[in-house]
């Protein structure tokens, strides 16, 4: 199942922009490689991708892309609005191919050869200032990338290698929290024991003091 998956995979635009309702371009084709999908749930694709599906899946294509996901749009990229953008990394963290480059509380700008025309970045600008426009190069009509272009192997593998990143960083998290914690646990020993050993020194001079005083006074040594 997984070769017809990554036929399938081969065929898809590589956006990643979740149209179809499944997290990235792989997880759409594992679901239509499983018949747990439709083939016509790739808005980005367009009837280009639809086709080769059908041919490849011997599923029907009549239906044409379901029009519930929007309709096909033609390759376009992102740009921002720079002197409105605050610099607050939103549409970074959104962006699925690192397309984005800027700093907290600067300016951030989209590399359009990076772009892939997703629109991820578009929801979490709390300013709103990030706008599609064609892409450069692009004609009427031309999906951007073609399914199976070498612009396509170039996304995916750009996706590829920011969820590997993000795998690496949220495993480096978890491993500095787990450190923390493990510190945190050490030191809250060592606290428990030096506590324990100061209740225990006071308790010995208690004892000792009540030992003082229960024991008889000496004969002999006082005048009347
Ligand atoms: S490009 Fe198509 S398959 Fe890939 S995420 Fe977008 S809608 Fe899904
Ligand atoms: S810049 Fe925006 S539209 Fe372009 S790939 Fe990144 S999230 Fe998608
Ligand atoms: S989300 Fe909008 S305001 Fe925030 S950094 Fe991106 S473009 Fe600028």
């Amino acid at each position: 199942m997984n070769a017809l998956a990554d036929r399938i995979d081969a065929l898809l635009p590589q956006t990643q922009c979740r149209r179809c309702g499944y997290p990235d371009c792989r997880a759409y084709a594992k679901a239509v490689a499983t018949g747990k999908t439709d083939i016509n749930r790739c808005p980005p694709g367009g009837e280009e991708t639809l086709q080769a599906l059908a041919k490849l899946t011997g599923r029907s294509a009549a239906a044409g892309i379901d029009p519930v996901l929007g309709g096909f749009t033609p390759g376009r990229a992102a740009v921002i609005i720079e002197p409105l953008c605050i610099g607050c990394t939103k549409c970074i963290q959104a962006c699925p191919v690192d397309a984005i480059v800027g700093a907290p509380k600067q300016m951030h700008t989209v590399i359009e050869a990076l772009c892939t025309g997703c629109e991820l970045c578009i929801p979490p600008c709390p300013v709103d200032c990030i706008r599609m426009q064609p892409a450069r190069g692009t004609t009427e009509g031309m999906a951007i990338p073609a399914p199976g272009s070498q612009q396509a192997d170039f996304f995916r593998a750009r996706y590829r290698a920011r969820s590997a990143r993000l795998a690496r960083e949220q495993a480096e998290h978890h491993a500095h929290l787990h450190r923390k914690e493990m510190a945190a646990g050490v030191q809250d020993e060592v606290i428990a024991r030096r506590k324990a050993e100061i209740a225990a020194a006071v308790e010995r001079v208690w004892r000792k003091r009540l030992q003082r005083k229960q024991r008889p006074p000496e004969r002999g040594g006082g005048s009347r």
